[in-house]
């Protein structure tokens, strides 16, 4: 049997040959000592990048997720975030349980209003109310189906919340996707915000790795929370060196999942009575909805794997696929005709 067309994530691509031997060949040193020249590299690049200061290597997205609200927020207090945020669903409630605050959930399909924004802060000066001190904006958004948001709405929402004295994070783990779908520059959609957090190990194939960006003493407090938390590394020049290639050499090719996707999503709405709104597919990720009449989304899983195909189901009734590195055109085609003939379209 050949191997499966795996959708599940993109976090599942494998470092391609040549991402290898660029990870063989990277000088390293000891990064707790600042002496890893790969990741002082990757840190200075994504920082000129993202137009920041300054950047900090983390082990993974959720840890630098943490290490953010860890920076920017004191226990008690409340953050906004998106509906179906990671910070809320993905992290096994580490905002809770590491920085001690707690999570609103506002908007729909991964946005929301300034007007949504403003009815969630809490008044000061009433003593009953936690304080509203951080706005978290996920771009692109996962749960929603990998939408970008606008920029003009990002830049909105950053200038309300800042006039109203809370500081901004950005959760850009796929920001690299929505850079190349909506070319606006990467260090633009930074700008508004105190600290910015990508991701290497999902569209830019790397094993592993994300980086935190902001201004010099944001990072230097992070620097001591990544510690505390145990993910300051030794010898990372060999992920950084992964993440350096995959900028090099995986960062404009996210048109090709982009194209992928949207693809697989016609296909899947042409042929299949899914609930599917094709305007959230703009860049590498499908998420749909299975309406009382179709197999529920364990079933349509279960089916699909016999068939080879592998997708996530993200909820009772709802399936996501995502697009990526280690699939092609024509397996994206071969995933879609699995899944409109499980569907039974
Ligand atoms: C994947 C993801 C993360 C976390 O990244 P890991 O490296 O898997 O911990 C954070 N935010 C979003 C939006 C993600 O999709």
């Amino acid at each position: 049997m050949t191997a499966p067309i795996d959708l599940r994530s993109d976090t599942v691509t494998r470092p391609t040959d040549a991402m290898r031997a660029a990870m063989a060949a990277a000088p390293v040193g000891d990064d707790q000592y600042g002496e890893d020249p790969s990741t002082n590299r990757l840190q200075a690049r994504v920082a000129e990048l993202l137009g920041q200061e300054a950047a900090l290597w983390l082990p993974s997205g959720t840890m630098s997720n943490q290490v953010a609200l860890l920076v920017l927020t004191r226990r008690g207090d409340e953050v906004i975030a998106s509906r179906e945020s990671h910070a809320g669903w993905h992290e096994v409630g580490g905002a809770a349980a590491n920085a001690g605050v707690q999570i609103v959930e506002i908007g729909r399909g991964g946005i929301f209003s300034v007007e949504e924004l403003d009815a969630a802060i809490k008044p000061a000066g009433l003593p009953v109310f936690p304080s509203t001190t951080l706005m978290e904006i996920e771009n692109t958004h996962n749960r929603a189906g990998g939408v970008v948001v606008p920029q003009p709405l990002v830049q909105q929402l950053c200038a309300a919340a800042k006039a109203r004295g809370l500081h901004r994070f950005l959760d850009g783990a796929r920001l690299w996707n929505a850079h190349v779908a909506s070319g606006v520059p990467l260090h633009e959609m930074a700008a508004p915000f105190d600290l910015v957090s990508v991701a290497f190990s999902k569209g830019l194939g790397a094993p592993g790795g994300s980086v935190l960006a902001g201004p010099k003493a944001l990072i230097a407090a992070a620097d001591r929370h990544r510690r505390r938390l145990g993910g300051a590394m030794r010898q990372n020049g060999i992920f950084a060196a992964a993440a350096l290639h995959g900028l090099d050499h995986h960062l404009a090719r996210l048109v090709d999942d982009h194209a992928h996707a949207r693809g697989l999503a016609e296909r899947l709405v042409a042929a299949a009575p899914v609930q599917l709104d094709l305007a959230t597919v703009q860049t590498n990720i499908v998420v749909f909805h299975l309406p009382a009449g179709l197999p529920d989304a364990p079933t349509v899983v279960a089916r699909a794997r016999e068939q080879g195909v592998l997708v996530n189901a993200f909820g009772p009734r709802t399936v996501r696929a995502v697009t990526h590195l280690d699939v092609s055109a024509a397996q994206c085609e071969r995933a879609a005709a699995v899944l409109v003939q499980v569907l039974g379209g």
